[in-house]
């Protein structure tokens, strides 16, 4: 039998992009804002080959989108897998989710406050005592749950008022930086600050993240997986992991045009340091 492809010991994260369709409309959205194009969807039993060739160590699977669970495979795909992570807006039959997924399939950790279920609060789009009975429901039939308010000025106050109803029922709620532009200014904390200057310009980068969009194509960043640009191979045909297109700089000369998310500091997971998701020479 064919080895598995392995995930390089660098890399801390993997999405797969099951649709990038949406059932919610949000004035703001880093999709839109990207410039998402349409994409071509994989089944669930092509995803399923696919990701089950790769040895993704410790890593979790997070299932992503768009709205993942909008993919009509879904719930067949989640059977197939272990050890995944879920970004979810949680527009979704809360009930025919309890009813059809295993608990256990998702990821554990060590890591206080860590949550492999991600849910994101939108309040445009959003009713907040609906939202919690979603999570609370989720919660008390075994799964792990944290709500996510991404703090974009104008939703500073429903983030508030959400995280004291939050805390009044015991839910986990946490708030995320915004990242992007309201007129001339650029929100947010960045590791590159040249990469989101508008101006763009050549640099050779690597990432840390394997990025696979629905139609399988793997990417070095979402700026590229969002354009549908320089794919570096396709996960449902030969391609190397380790050593191979994803281990190495590559020249770019769209750096100015970095999508926010790529080139931002953060904390990295044992909180002791700033990383970013790419590296820029
Ligand atoms: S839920 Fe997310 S992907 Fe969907 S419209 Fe809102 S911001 Fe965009
Ligand atoms: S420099 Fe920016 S646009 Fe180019 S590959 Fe890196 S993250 Fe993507």
């Amino acid at each position: 039998m064919k080895p598995l492809n392995r995930l390089p010991d660098r890399f801390n994260y993997a999405e797969v992009y099951l649709t990038l369709d949406c059932n919610l409309g949000c004035g703001y959205c880093i999709n839109k804002e990207s410039g998402v194009e349409k994409r071509e969807e994989l089944t669930s039993q092509q995803w399923a080959e696919a990701l089950n060739k790769i040895d993704f160590g410790d890593v979790a699977i997070t299932l992503g989108g768009g709205e993942p669970t909008l993919h009509p495979g879904f719930f067949d795909l989640v059977d197939r897998l272990d050890n995944i992570d879920l970004l979810t807006n949680l527009q979704f039959d809360v009930d025919e989710f309890i009813d059809r997924v295993d608990p256990q399939k998702f990821s554990t950790s060590d890591i206080p406050f860590f949550h492999p279920i991600r849910a994101s609060y939108h309040p445009s789009q959003m009713d907040k005592d609906d939202t919690l009975s979603r999570v609370k429901k989720l919660r008390d039939n075994g799964f792990n749950v944290g709500l996510f308010g991404v703090m974009h000025p104008h939703q500073i106050n429903d983030n508030m008022e959400m995280s004291f109803l939050s805390q009044r029922e015991g839910i986990p709620f946490y708030t995320k930086d915004f990242l992007g532009r309201i007129g001339t200014q650029m929100f947010g904390y960045f590791k590159y600050p040249e990469g989101v200057d508008g101006n763009p310009k050549d640099a050779e980068c690597r990432t840390r993240e394997l990025l696979i969009a629905p139609d399988g194509d793997i990417h070095r960043c979402h700026r590229d997986l969002y354009h549908n640009e320089n794919p570096i191979g396709n996960v449902t045909q030969d391609f190397k992991l380790e050593g191979g297109g994803l281990d190495k700089f590559r020249p770019c000369n769209n750096y100015g045009n970095c999508n926010p998310c790529d080139v931002k500091a953060k904390t990295n997971k044992y909180l002791n340091n700033v990383e970013c998701q790419v590296e820029i020479k």
